[in-house]
């Protein structure tokens, strides 16, 4: 039977050549691979689970976690992984939510996950990060040659959650022709073969580890090396032995901080991606003064994909993630009236093509109201294309401040703030002020051993910064709140700060 995405994986998978190297362990070849997801796929058979059935997975990474994504795709379930830094609280909003009909855990949180699993009617199994559990044990006696379910390209694949940057995560529903269009046009953009090792140091359960590193890898009949997480020493030692890594911008930040990283260190290395959240341009500069790569930064979401990407052989420009992905229509249209804006023009930026979901799950009247009536999905990321075709992302709707009735994009202010000596980073939001409306407002992590007071901030923002986008305070911190994607978290900031001007 045709099982979409899954035939193409097989087709791509290379018998006994490295499909992903653990670091002083196992190596697993496409074929152990391909056996081991088959006794998965069998064993959430005779559980009973059935094509179209949730698998909720929240466990370790591990290749085993990998190839229980393999499983899925072929039993014809949709795989639901869930962030392992959940709480069981967290855990609960999910599981009632999706209605899985099988939920796999580490064996440390199985009895609290049960609790949770029986009110909603779902079993439970485990799965360990060193590859055992319950779920591994019921597989070893399961055959090795299971029948894929037959899947079309618009049956579900996953449902994957949103990182929950701006409010409640919210379930997308990707189809295996979502999946597919999309990995193949990321391995063929960014000339990704067999012959690629790739240093894979991100999360499994989020659309950048999983979907973007790990299908084009199988797509491309490539190998990885599959670490637990980052580690910049590790991901430059492995430097020796790979050719390409992606990451989210803190790896490039990090991997800067370390006198290791040097010309000597890349000289294997093919390439370099960046993505789930804007790089500095001042990092890009740094990375390739030290390295003489230039980062590739591409620009996705959870809901479709990826959408636009620096070109592999063109310029890519710092600042920019560059240029629509073929198949993938980008436009920028104005947030009020919805007319599409000429080059750049700043708006809100819309995405259509086979790589943008089918909508959020048990969302319908969310669903409709982010989509056009010529069929664009609404971002929520505002942004230009300029005259070369490259997109510029200035930041999301919801960060969008409103002073005076001015709109102020935070990434500029931002951008004179982080130029400032003595400055690490900063973020601007809005936060409601009896004037104004909302107060440009600014958040500055210094640099150790930095001198700089909000005097001296607000003095230099002056010249630099017409008056309604200056902050009307500055207020220092040890940090910015992220999620485990590396986002900075602003909704937090705003509660944070909610009084500052009442
Ligand atoms: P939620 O939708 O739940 O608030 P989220 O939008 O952070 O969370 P994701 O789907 O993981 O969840 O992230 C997609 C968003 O990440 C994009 O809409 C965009 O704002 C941001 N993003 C991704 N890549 C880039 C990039 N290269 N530059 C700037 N922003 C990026
Ligand atoms: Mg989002």
């Amino acid at each position: 039977m045709s099982n979409h995405l899954f035939d193409a994986i097989r087709t791509a998978a290379r018998g006994d050549a490295p499909f992903i190297r653990i670091n002083g362990g196992r190596t697993w070849t496409y074929d152990d691979a391909l056996d081991l997801s088959s006794r998965i796929a069998s064993a959430i058979d005779t559980l009973g689970i059935r094509p179209g059935d949730r698998v909720a997975v929240q466990v370790d990474k591990s290749a085993e976690a990998l190839i229980l994504y393999l499983a899925c795709l072929r039993s014809g379930a949709i795989y639901l992984p869930l962030n392992s830094a959940y709480t069981l609280a967290e855990l609960d909003y999910f599981i009632g939510d999706a209605e899985p009909r099988l939920v796999v855990v580490s064996s440390t949180t199985r009895e609290g996950v049960e609790k949770i699993a029986k009110a909603h009617g779902a079993i439970v199994e485990t799965l360990d990060a060193d590859g055992t559990g319950s779920l591994l044990d019921l597989a070893s006696d399961e055959p090795a040659d299971f029948v894929n379910a037959s899947r079309s390209a618009d049956d579900l694949a996953a449902i994957l959650y949103t990182s929950g940057t701006t409010g409640r995560s919210k379930g997308a529903m990707l189809s295996h022709g979502n999946l597919l269009s999309n990995a193949m046009a990321l391995r063929d953009y960014w000339r990704v073969t067999s012959d690629d090792r790739l240093i894979h140091a991100l999360p499994i359960f989020h659309t950048h580890g999983l979907f973007v590193a790990s299908n084009v890898t199988l797509l491309s009949g490539a190998s990885m090396f599959l670490l637990p997480k980052f580690d910049p020493d590790e991901v430059l030692s492995l430097m020796q032995q790979a050719t390409l890594l992606m990451g989210v911008p803190t790896f490039y930040v990090r991997l800067l901080q370390s006198p290791r990283l040097d010309v000597h260190a890349v000289a294997n290395m093919r390439l370099f991606v960046s993505g789930s959240a804007p790089l500095l341009a001042e990092t890009h500069i740094a990375f390739r003064n030290r390295t003489g790569h230039a980062i590739l930064e591409r620009y996705g979401m959870t809901e479709t994909n990826m959408n636009t990407s620096n070109p592999y052989n063109g310029e890519r420009i710092a600042g920019t993630v560059g240029l629509a992905l073929p198949g993938v229509s980008v436009r920028v249209t104005d947030p009020a009236t919805g007319a599409v804006l000429p080059p750049e023009e700043t708006g809100m930026i819309e995405i259509k093509g086979p790589n943008v979901f089918k909508g959020y799950w048990r969302m319908p009247e969310k669903t409709a109201a982010e989509f056009t009536s010529d069929g664009f999905f609404i971002s929520g990321d505002l942004g230009k294309i300029d005259r070369n075709g490259y997109v510029h992302i200035v930041g999301r709707s919801k960060d969008l401040v409103i002073s005076g009735g001015y709109n102020i994009y935070p990434k500029e202010v931002e951008g004179e703030i982080d130029r400032l000596e003595g400055v690490a980073e900063s973020a601007v939001i809005g936060v409601p002020h009896p004037d104004f409306g909302e107060g440009v407002t600014a958040i500055v992590v210094r640099k150790a051993e930095a001198v700089l007071d909000e005097n001296a901030i607000l003095g230099a923002l002056k010249d630099r910064l017409a008056r309604y986008k200056q902050p009307k305070r500055i207020i220092f911190a040890e940090d910015l709140p992220r999620n485990t994607m590396g986002k900075v978290q602003k909704n937090v900031l705003r509660q944070q700060y909610a009084d500052l001007y009442a």
